[in-house]
């Protein structure tokens, strides 16, 4: 296996007095695509969260490229190169597209310029004067890609892109995902449709009720169709 780039190792995390991550612990290999699979609420946005600093944890170590990063603020964080792109695309919806890719250029310097992602998306170019909060989903979806993109990051954490896009979008996101993965980003994916990620992911892990129940290699995970019915809510338990 691939040298790790992020391990999370045994995070406790709690809302409140909830205890809602119970030692997790996973990784990450340089240039690999890990999908985090769970129903709603076992806690893989949480996980997320976790690593990014955007919600401490009581306990566990998060280490990046060979750096412990635990307990640091998420500013920090991003600084390092670790990209987010969160569930429900989160923009500033007063500012326009190119306003908020200016924001977010800021970071890290690198190949991905504002241009350079136009060229890639000429759709968000077309929109760069549009207000963020009058586009489409699946515009706000790519315009949540291309901010995390121009602060270019090493490593990409991407929650739940598919939500409420049409298929064809899904396609276009997905195939955008695949780019940085072949271009040697490293990408956490938290995804509801399971089948749809372990499509693309190198490996997997599946979350219950705030642990990590299952981890193994995405191509295994796809046969095992027990679990697949369960991830996908067809059916209450698998056997
Ligand atoms: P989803 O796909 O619905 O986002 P998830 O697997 O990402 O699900 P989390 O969002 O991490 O799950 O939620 C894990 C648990 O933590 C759930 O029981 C949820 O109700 C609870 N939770 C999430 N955010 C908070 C919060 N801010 N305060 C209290 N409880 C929370």
């Amino acid at each position: 296996m691939s040298e790790s780039f992020l391990a999370v190792d045994n995070l406790n995390t709690f809302y409140g007095k909830s205890h809602i991550l119970h030692d997790v612990s996973l990784t990450v290999g340089k240039g690999e695509l890990v999908a985090l699979l769970g129903l709603n609420g076992a806690g893989k946005t949480t996980t997320m969260r976790s690593i990014l600093g955007l919600t401490r944890p009581r306990a566990g170590t998060v280490k990046f490229s060979g750096r412990d990063i635990s307990g640091w603020p998420s500013y920090r964080v991003s600084r390092l190169g670790v990209g987010y792109v969160p569930e429900g695309r989160r923009m500033f919806k007063e500012l326009t597209v190119l306003e908020n890719l200016q924001i977010a250029e800021t970071g890290r310097k690198g190949a991905w310029t504002i241009d350079r992602v136009f060229q890639r998306l000429p759709k968000l170019q077309e929109l760069r004067a549009r207000k963020s909060g009058r586009l489409s989903g699946g515009e706000q979806e790519m315009l949540a890609i291309a901010r995390a993109l121009v602060a270019n990051p090493t490593m990409m954490l991407v929650d739940e892109p598919s939500q409420g896009l049409a298929p064809l979008i899904v396609e276009e996101v997905y195939k955008i995902l695949e780019e940085m993965k072949a271009a040697g980003t490293s990408i956490l994916l938290v995804e509801q449709n399971a089948l749809l990620a372990l499509k693309v992911a190198d490996r997997a892990y599946v979350m219950d009720e705030g642990r990590i129940v299952y981890s193994g290699v995405a191509s295994e995970l796809e046969r095992d169709r027990a679990m697949i019915r369960t991830l996908m809510g067809l059916q209450e338990a698998a056997s």
